[in-house]
This record gives structure tokens, sequence and C-alpha cells, in this order.
């Protein structure tokens, strides 16, 4: 290259991830980015032309294309149109965001919610705007991009705990002055290995330290819980979450992102955090689709079990068959594999076996702890799960990874 530009900082690091996908691409390893062309139900997929058992899904509930929640975004299409006129402050309210949002405040047991129109985003715009210069965040290590992303864009002083340590956590807890503003904020249900929190152990501390306390459900909402109401429902807890964050894309079958509340907490939010104020609206069928299933969570209470079986199905089986499954508990199952290497491998060979299965490694996760993420949902088949078992078996022994 002949311009500055071709050298700068900028383009080293662009030609550095072209090179590095590049030498994937070549050698068959690189899975990302591939395009679905249809969707049979949350438990099946054509890709490239096959018929495959979709292992990667967020979709737990197995609600994506349910009648009631598909017809719902049609009639909101039919009576509001594709889009809004704008955002939420200004003209882009309608009445299906009110009743939305006092959905979602009823599931969650809470005095009110706000939605925007994705999880990233709710993060982002929520942290930083609760949070700013002076005030403390403590954040488990492991929690989700879009926290530490808040976090750093809030300008709080930010520290991260170890993973799920609760020693750690009050250690760092004693650090702070006792007159500055305290967030402690975990992922419910971690996104990459599956855990759970110990929430009420969090809950003692951050009464006995007097912290906020903010729970992203991404992952739990639809999925814990005797009526898939998260993570306070699983641990038999009250209304203990200050600040109660979730998607609206995952065991939700839409987009977007919310946070349930206090009242007042919530009205704040509305005026000041600027996600809401300067993006548009979430789309009417977007709003109708994710209304709609969280009744059918509560209409249809056969899904949470249906899970439940299907997972303790997968995560026996992998076990029994040698595989290190770390510490889920969850349909988030990661399969240990080792060094980056091998987990492209196994994803090759089980997708040569039409198992839809992704690979995570570094630096998503640390070195040497590349894995599938792979994950089950309440679609699934007893025997497709079997099948998948057996593939995964087989291809681990060749590997070397069992
Ligand atoms: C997926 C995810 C998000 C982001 O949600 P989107 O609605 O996809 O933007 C936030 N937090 C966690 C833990 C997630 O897994």
């Amino acid at each position: 290259m002949d311009s500055q530009k071709g050298t700068d900082s900028v383009s080293q690091r662009i030609q550095a991830m072209t090179d590095r996908a590049a030498d994937l691409k070549a050698r068959g390893a690189y899975f990302y980015n591939m395009a679905v062309t249809e969707i049979l139900d949350d438990a099946r997929v054509i890709v490239n032309g096959r018929n495959m058992g979709m292992y990667a899904s967020y979709g737990y509930a197995g609600l994506l294309g349910h009648p009631r929640i598909a017809a719902a975004a049609k009639a909101a299409v039919d009576k509001y149109g594709t889009g809004t006129n704008g955002v939420r402050s200004l003209a882009g309210t309608l009445d299906l965001h009110v009743e939305l949002e006092e959905t979602i405040a009823d599931f969650k047991h809470a005095e009110a919610a706000i939605t925007y129109t994705s999880g990233y985003a709710t993060n982002l715009s929520v942290i930083s705007t609760l949070m700013g210069r002076g005030d403390w965040i403590l954040s488990d290590k492991l929690n989700h991009a879009s926290i530490v992303d808040g976090c750093m864009m809030s300008g709080a002083l930010f520290r991260r705990f170890k993973h799920n340590d609760m020693a750690d956590l009050e250690k760092r807890l004693q650090q702070a002055p006792s007159d500055v503003a305290k967030l402690v904020i975990a992922d419910a249900v971690f996104s990459m290995d599956g855990d759970i929190i110990d929430l009420p152990k969090v809950v003692k501390l951050c009464e006995k330290y007097d912290a906020w306390l903010m729970m992203d459900e991404a992952h739990s909402i639809g999925v814990l819980g005797k009526t898939g109401r998260g993570i306070e429902e699983h641990f038999g807890l009250g209304d203990v979450v200050d600040i109660k964050m979730g998607t609206l894309s995952k065991t939700i079958p839409s987009v977007g992102g919310y946070v349930a509340g206090k009242r007042d907490m919530i009205e704040y939010l509305r005026h000041a955090s600027r996600a809401y104020i300067f993006s548009a609206a979430l789309p009417p069928a977007q709003a109708a689709a994710a209304m709609e299933s969280f009744k059918v969570i509560l209409d249809e209470p056969w899904r949470l079990e249906k899970l439940q079986a299907n997972t303790e199905q997968f995560i026996g089986g992998l076990k029994s068959a040698g595989f290190d499954t770390m510490l889920t508990e969850t349909a988030i199952v990661p399969v240990l594999c080792g060094d980056d290497e091998r987990a492209y491998e196994l994803t090759g060979a089980a997708q040569a076996k039409d198992l839809f299965v992704l690979p995570v490694v570094s630096p998503a996760v640390p070195n040497g702890l590349a894995r599938l993420r792979a994950t089950v949902t309440a679609a699934h088949a007893t025997k497709d799960i079997a099948y998948a078992l057996d593939v995964l078996a087989e291809a681990g022994k060749e590997i070397g990874i069992i």
C-alpha cells in the first residue's frame, strides 16, 4: 500500500482480523455468520440446503414461530405499520409500548418497566445513566460485554470481582468508601458458562454494604423459576433486585431490552437515559410479539418442564460420555475442548453430522478453555438429543477430547 492510511494502527487491526478469518476459512474452520435459510422451529433449521438440529439457539422455551406470537406481530403490522414516528419521548410511543411495559412489570412483580430497542443498548444506557464519576461498580468477571461497556461508559470506578466468588465481592465492597453510591451487577445465568449467580449471598452483601443490585436476566427470563419469572423466583426470594434487566431477543422471540424496578427509578430512566430519548422506539410487531410471549410462557408451563428435562438429558449424557461441561446448571452447556483447534475440529465433525453447534474460542474465553457452547430448548425431542449425544461422543473420542 502506498498511502499512510495503509500502515496506521487502524489498518493494521483490520489486516490482522482479515488474515485470521482468511486463515480459518482456508482450513474449513470458519463457522460464523452462516445463513439459515429456513427456521422449522427452535430445534431444526435449514442451512446450506441441509436440515440440521439447532444447538446454538437462545430460544430456550421454543417460542420462535409460535402461532399466537406470530399472529400478534402480524396484527400489529396491520394496525400500526412497520415502524414508529420516532423516539419514545416524542411521537414514538404507542399504546402497545405502554401495555408491553405493564406486562413486563407484572411478570417481574415490579412496580414499572421501561423498554429499549436492544439488550445491549439497555445495559449501556441504564448503567451509564444511573452511575457516574465518583460512584463504584462491582461487576462479576464473567459478565456480558454489554455490562462491561456500560460500566466503562459510566465513568464510575469499575472493579471486577472473581467469578461468583462472594468472599472476593465482600472484600471489594469493604474497600469502597461508605459514602459513595455502589452498584453490584451480574448476569443471573452466565452467558458462556451456564452457571447461576449466588443471588441469596449477593443480596445479603448488598444489604450489608448498602449497594444497589442489578441482574442481567438475558438467559434466565422464561428459563429459571417455577413459572419462568427468573432468578428471584428460582431462589424463592421476593423483590430483592433493584434493577431487573433482561432482553426480548432470547427466550422472548423478538428484539429489545427492558429494565423493571421501582416506579421512580423507571421514570428517571425515561427522562435521563439516552438510548430511550435519542433512539427510535421498538417497532410495533416486535413490541406485540414480546408482549404475547410473556403471556404464552405463563399459559404453557409445560415448556419449562420440557426445557428442564432436556437440559438434564443433555448435560447428563455429555458427562457420562466423559465430557467436561464445566459448572453449567442450565440450558447453556459448555463442552470443553481445550485449545481453539480442538473446538474447531469438534464443531466441524458435529456439523458434518447435521448438528448446528458453534465454537467459542479465545479471546471470548481464556486460552485453553475453548469450547462448544451448545444449547438445548423446550423444542428438542428426546430422540434428537440422544442422536446429538451419540455424534458428539463419537467425534470427541476421535479427536481425543474424551
Ligand atoms: C445477549 C445478551 C445481552 C444483549 O441482548 P440483545 O438483546 O441481544 O442486545 C445482554 N446481556 C447478556 C447476558 C446477553 O447474553
